[in-house]
């Protein structure tokens, strides 16, 4: 069967059931966000500020409840996030659940974010949008000790115990989420902290993935110039244990921050220098994936156009498994995609963050950082929106 990519792209690019949720005022206010997250030197400044706000406790969560917390995040609770997930479901749409605390580093604050975590994977449980499930290692386990394991550093025998319990809180979330029918997606994060986060996903793979399904995903970066070999190598390696393999292709979040440091600390830079080299190489792998689906199980993270389109081509024509090729997009992130691939029966999932304002400014801070890389899909987005407001002449 060969699909045009042109009829695709035309399809995905309707704006009917984009914007259905969104009031007028919605529209507008996306619409402001989108054009402030553009410039990187604002976004800069809105962090800065915030920050030290939230360093002096001045009441800022207000001032993000009432603005973007409503576009990225489901609620503050799984109650607050059950309209999105009937919405979700009714559209066969499923949802990724997240539970978006960051950034705290004590042992006791990791202990409460694992609560939450688990308390979210047991309310969600049973409602039949809620079928993935995803984290950062990061939130439950220390950055220190993250970023000494990927050096290759050895650790104290403190350093060990604590790695020991962060390695536990890992595995219980695994186990929990996996006995309530979730598939768990680990996030990927900075290069520094990202070989120890590789070898802990790839040893939990291997305790959790079976022959026929994985239940555990890995979180590939494209914008790594080593990642095309290190993909393949992973695939080859699962291939030879005989276990399925997930992975969860992104193109990569932390652009400005990996440049700045690699420059800082005077190694050579570990991203692709042209983001047309990361689409290539982000498109390579979707083709790799659905080559590999009797080995690997993917999800094609994205919010690009030409990706989209490609893997929904590529779905069609290799008669994909909908269970182990699908697409996801975050919430409040190019909304005409998940709703166009839905409507044209194309397995599509939503990331849909959860948790208490305050505790989730930091999510909200670095999806404002990493959406500041991304302008031309902003562009298309803020075309969109104009079109649909003028549509509905409000
Ligand atoms: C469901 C979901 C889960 C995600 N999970 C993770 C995760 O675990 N870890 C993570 O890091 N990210 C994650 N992301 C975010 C992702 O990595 C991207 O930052 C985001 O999706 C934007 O990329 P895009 O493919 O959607 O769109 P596009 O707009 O086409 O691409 C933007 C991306 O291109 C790359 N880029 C931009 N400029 C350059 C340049 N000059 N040189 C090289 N590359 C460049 C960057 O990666 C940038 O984010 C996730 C995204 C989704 C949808």
């Amino acid at each position: 069967m060969n699909v045009e990519l042109s009829k695709i792209k035309e399809d995905l690019l309707r704006t009917d059931c984009a914007y259905e949720t969104y009031s007028c005022l919605g529209l507008r206010m996306r619409l402001l966000y989108l054009s402030i997250a553009k410039y990187s030197h604002l976004v800069k400044i809105i962090e800065g500020l915030t920050t030290t706000a939230l360093k002096l406790r001045l009441p800022v969560s207000f001032l993000f409840k009432k603005t973007v917390f409503p576009i990225f995040c489901g609620g503050e609770t799984i109650d607050d996030a059950r309209k999105w997930f009937d919405y979700l479901h009714q559209r066969n749409i499923s949802a990724i659940l997240d539970y978006a605390i960051e950034g705290k580093q004590e042992e006791d604050a990791f202990d409460k974010a694992l609560k939450g975590k688990l308390a979210l994977l047991k309310a969600g449980a049973g409602h039949p949008a809620c079928r993935y499930f995803e984290f950062k290692v990061s939130g439950i386990a220390p950055i220190d000790i993250l970023e000494k394991i990927s050096a290759g550093k050895s650790l104290s025998q403190k350093e060990q115990n604590r790695w020991n319990k962060a390695k536990e809180r890992v595995d219980a979330l695994l186990k929990e989420a996996i006995n309530l029918g979730y598939v768990v997606m680990i996030d990927a994060e900075e290069t520094w902290l990202q070989p120890a986060i590789d070898s802990l996903t790839e040893e939990f793979m291997e305790k959790y993935n079976t022959e026929e399904k994985a239940h555990v995903y890995t979180t590939v970066q494209m914008y790594l110039k080593k990642s095309p070999s290190y993909l393949q190598n992973l695939l080859h390696k699962f291939k030879n244990k005989r276990k399925k393999i997930g992975v969860k292709l992104v193109r990569g979040a932390y652009v400005l921050k990996e440049r700045k440091r690699a420059k800082e600390k005077g190694y050579p830079d570990p991203l692709w220098q042209t983001k047309e080299q990361t689409d290539q190489a982000y498109n390579n792998a979707i083709v790799s994936l659905a080559e590999s689906n009797n080995v690997a199980e993917a999800c094609i993270a994205t919010h690009n156009l030409e990706s989209i389109a490609l893997a929904w081509k590529l779905f069609k024509e290799n008669h994909l498994n909908p269970e182990s090729f699908w697409m996801a997009q975050l919430m409040g992130m190019a909304d005409f995609l998940t709703c166009n691939l839905a409507k044209n029966g194309l397995p599509v999932a939503k990331l849909v963050p959860i948790g208490p304002v305050r505790e989730a400014i930091p999510y909200l801070l670095r999806r404002l950082e990493e959406n500041s890389g991304i302008h031309r899909q902003f562009n298309l987005e803020l075309e969109m929106i104009k079109e649909e407001l003028r549509r509905r002449n409000c």
